[in-house]
C-alpha cells in the first residue's frame, strides 16, 4: 500500500489502473480511523479492484471557531489500518496541495447543495458546511474519478446530500450507503470521540441511550414524534447541550411529525465542549 500526497502523482496510478481495466473505489475520510471508518474500507475493498482512502481535514467544511486545528492528525495510525483491511492507495494532500494559493476561501468555486438539504439539522449551526463538503467530494470525484465511493450512514445528512450531488451533477460513480458502528455501549464512533473525559463519555452515553428509547417507544406503539421527542428528553444527561433533535423522513428529509414511513430520528449535541452527532431509523 503506498501513500501519495500530489494530485498529479495519484491521477497518473488511476490513470494506470482504469487502463488496466480496475474498477476504483473511493473511502474520503478526515482520518484518525476508527472502526466506523474501516467498516466503509472494507466495503470498497469487496466492491472494487483498487481502493483509494483518502485523508484530508478539509478546512473549507470549518467554521471558524470550530476545531480544524485541533482535529486530531494520524496518518501513520491510519495507513496501518488501510493496509492491514487491504486498501492500495492513500491519497494524503496538504491542504496547500488541495487548494493552492488560496488566500481566502470566498476566492474559492463552490459547489452549494440547496438550500432547502442545507438549512436544516447540521446545515442550521454550521453554516457553509455542506458547501466545504460538497466542494471537497467533487475535487475528490474529479481527481480520483472512482467507480464507486463509500460514505457512512452516521453523518446520514452528508450522504443524503452528497446522493442528490452526484444525480443532480451526473458523476458517474455509484454512492454506497454504509451502516453506522457503535461502540459496544452504543455511543456512536467518532474522530471526536479522542476529546471526550471520562465523565464526558459518560455523559455522551446517554445520546444514543436516547435514540433507543425513541425506537422502544415507537415500537411500543408511539408515532407522535412529539412524545417521542419528549420520551428522549428524559434521558439525555443534563450535561449534554442539544443542538437539535429532529425526525425527518427518510427519503425527503422533510419533518415528520407523525412516523407512518421510514424516518431518521437524528440528534446533534456538545458534551464538554464537543459536538457529537447520532441517529436511528425507525418505522422500516
Ligand atoms: P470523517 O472522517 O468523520 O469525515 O468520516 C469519513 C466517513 O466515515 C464518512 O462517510 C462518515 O460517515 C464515515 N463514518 C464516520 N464514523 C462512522 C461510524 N461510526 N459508522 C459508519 N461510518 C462512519
Amino acid at each position: 500500500m503506498k501513500i501519495i500526497h500530489k494530485i498529479n502523482e495519484i491521477r497518473e496510478i488511476i490513470q494506470k489502473e482504469k487502463q488496466n481495466g480496475k474498477k476504483i473505489g473511493l473511502v474520503p475520510t478526515m482520518g484518525c480511523l476508527h472502526a466506523g471508518h474501516a467498516s466503509l474500507i472494507k466495503k470498497s475493498v469487496e466492491n472494487a479492484d483498487i481502493t483509494v482512502v483518502s485523508v484530508f481535514v478539509n478546512p473549507i467544511q470549518f467554521g471558524p471557531n470550530e476545531d480544524y486545528d485541533k482535529y486530531p492528525r494520524t496518518l501513520e495510525a491510519d495507513a496501518k489500518i488501510c493496509e492491514e483491511i487491504g486498501a492500495d492507495y492513500v491519497f494524503a494532500p496538504s491542504a496547500a496541495e488541495m487548494y493552492p494559493g488560496l488566500e481566502k476561501f470566498s476566492d474559492l468555486t463552490m459547489v452549494c447543495p440547496p438550500y432547502a438539504l442545507t438549512d436544516m439539522l447540521c446545515g442550521k449551526s454550521r453554516v457553509g458546511h455542506f458547501d466545504g463538503v460538497a466542494t471537497v467530494v467533487t475535487k475528490l470525484f474529479n481527481i480520483i474519478c472512482p467507480d464507486i465511493a463509500c460514505f457512512g450512514m452516521k453523518d446520514i445528512q452528508q450522504l443524503h446530500i452528497i446522493k442528490k450531488m452526484v444525480k443532480d451533477l451526473n458523476f458517474s460513480a455509484d454512492i454506497i450507503s454504509c451502516p453506522l458502528v457503535r461502540e459496544e455501549s452504543g455511543l456512536a464512533l467518532s474522530s471526536r470521540n479522542k476529546y471526550l473525559s471520562e465523565a464526558d463519555k459518560k455523559a455522551a452515553l446517554t445520546i444514543s441511550k436516547a435514540l433507543f428509547a425513541i425506537k422502544d417507544g415507537y415500537q411500543k406503539g408511539i408515532k407522535d414524534t412529539k412524545l417521542l421527542f419528549d420520551t428522549a428528553m428524559t434521558v439525555l444527561d443534563p450535561m449534554i447541550e442539544l443542538d437539535y433533535l429532529e425526525f425527518v423522513d427518510k427519503e425527503t428529509f422533510e419533518t415528520v411529525s407523525e412516523i407512518n414511513s421510514p424516518t431518521i430520528a437524528a440528534i446533534a449535541a456538545k458534551v464538554g465542549g464537543v459536538r457529537l452527532i447520532d441517529n436511528i431509523i425507525i418505522g422500516e
